[in-house]
């Protein structure tokens, strides 16, 4: 079979694409203002499995709050007092370097993903998709209907019923926007805080209160009014899509090769044979929470939802043809008719976000519990002692990051000496700063230059924990 070059095939099959969905946004009308989408609700094996994958998602974004490690939340964002745990391991502002190198990490890594898998990220893990399709809109579904009821409830004129209906819907968003933002907050400042400003009560914490009630209403505006926008409009990894995007990408993507051209079913003769698997239903189109025609090609405005998969699986079942008209696959391989399998490039681009993962990973769990740091006491040189050997005065600050109090010690690991510490108890405390001050003293026959390298050995117990590395001024030879 002779295999065509992907622009020969696209533009053989141009003629039946109309392109004019490239003048406008769907969500705008011709007069310029919101065109609000009524998706239908979806069904099908994609939609169940997203479900699913919700249901597991919720459940650890509602559970994490709650889970301690030795009194300390697993995960915590408190930017106001710049404490930040992951993994139940706490972060100071000198780990600064971790997160920098962290957020680089995570940058290349959601480029490579995007290049490979498309916005499988956007339709299966983004809070925005979840909340929304996920528990926003079942509970429309729930209280308001499918599509077309929602429909008419919007084009009905205000009655009891309707007031009674949209004032249902505004208490029950806003109820759980509120619970939303609660659980957000107790990412910053944890579960404890937030449930004891609960037992305290509104009076006790006014800014709090207040500030989650705007935080509810940014939440509640998102999920009742704004919903598409978000990913449409605002969020910045979709936009991003254009330059991420190649013709390799896996994405959701209609089969224009096996589709086109579209047609109308005959009742009594079915497709007709002269026609592509389109049977121009327009259910994909109907599912479509962005309001796109997913016939069209890759859009900016398609999350990668699956419904129309779905929609599209369930019309091709009902009409004897094979699934996957739409279906997640690359612009290429549409164009020549090949199905997605794992090739090199998949298995390339996931060596190296494991590799990303796990070099992450580790710098995470190797990061030291307490970090040292010495530097010689300003204005100070050298001393002469009254023993003949030369002492040189330093500081010393420790910072623990631990939730236990270390006990440290240090001793000199490349000269012989000894080190006085001013205070004589250096223990740092939990999740706190130690400082102080100790000499260094060295035999006078041992400093035969005016800097001498020396090395210091930070111990907790028998295990090194710091080597820091500084200089010994001496009078030289
Ligand atoms: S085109 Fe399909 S996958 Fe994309 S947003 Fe619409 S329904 Fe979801
Ligand atoms: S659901 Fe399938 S058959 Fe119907 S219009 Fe969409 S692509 Fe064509």
């Amino acid at each position: 079979m002779e295999v065509k070059d992907f622009k020969e095939v696209v533009e053989e099959k141009k003629e039946f694409l109309d392109q004019s969905f490239r003048d406008s946004v769907a969500t705008i009308n011709n007069q310029g203002s919101r065109n609000y989408i009524f998706p239908k609700k979806p069904k099908g094996r994609f939609y169940n499995l997203r479900t699913i994958a919700s249901l597991i998602y919720l459940i650890v974004f509602f559970t994490l709050p709650f889970v301690k490690i030795d009194g300390e939340p697993l995960f915590l964002f408190n930017v106001v007092e710049r404490k930040f745990i992951f993994f139940g391991q706490i972060f100071w502002p000198q780990d600064f370097f971790i997160f920098a190198i962290g957020f680089l990490t995570f940058m290349v890594f959601i480029i490579f993903f995007t290049v490979v898998f498309g916005r499988v990220f956007c339709g299966w893990a983004c809070p925005q998709t979840i909340f929304m399709e996920m528990v926003f809109r079942r509970i429309e579904y729930w209280l308001d209907g499918d599509a077309s009821e929602q429909r008419k409830l919007k084009e009905m004129q205000w009655n009891a019923y309707k007031i009674r209906k949209r004032a249902t819907k505004v208490v029950v968003f806003y109820f759980i926007s509120f619970i939303i933002a609660n659980f957000f907050l107790a990412y910053v400042i944890g579960m404890d805080d937030v449930l004891a400003m609960v037992k305290q009560g509104i009076a006790a914490n006014p800014v709090t209160f207040v500030s989650l009630l705007v935080f509810s209403a940014v939440f509640f505006f998102v999920y009742y009014w704004f919903r598409e926008q978000v990913c449409i409009v605002v969020c910045p990894y979709g936009r991003l899509q254009g330059v991420l995007l190649d013709k390799k990408s896996i994405v959701v993507a209609y089969d224009y090769v096996r589709g086109e051209p579209r047609g109308k079913i005959k009742k009594e003769k079915g497709p007709l044979p002269e026609n592509g698997d389109c049977i121009d239903c327009a259910a994909c189109v109907r599912v479509c929470p962005t309001g796109i025609d997913i016939r069209n090609g890759t859009q900016l405005e398609c999350v990668n939802c699956t419904a129309c998969i779905d929609a599209c699986n369930a019309i091709m079942d009902n009409i004897g043809r094979d699934r996957g008209l739409i279906r997640y696959e690359s612009e290429e391989n549409i164009a020549h008719s090949k199905k997605t399998r794992f090739n090199w490039r998949i298995a390339a681009y996931s060596f190296v976000l494991l590799l990303l993962t796990t070099a992450l990973a580790v710098m995470l769990l190797t990061r030291d519990d307490v970090d040292a740091r010495v530097v010689r006491t300003a204005g100070q040189m050298f001393q002469t002692l009254p023993d003949g050997r030369i002492g040189n005065l330093y500081n010393i600050k420790l910072v623990n990051k631990t939730r236990k109090e270390v006990p440290v010690r240090m001793q000199l690991e490349n000269i012989k000496g000894d080190i006085e510490i001013v205070q004589k108890n250096m223990t740092v405390p939990k999740e706190s700063y130690f400082q102080t001050s100790f000499f260094v003293k060295i035999n006078r026959q041992l400093i035969e230059k005016r800097k001498t390298p020396i090395v210091l050995g930070v111990y907790q117990g028998d295990k090194k924990i710091e080597t820091i590395k500084t200089t010994f001024l001496g009078p030289g030879l």
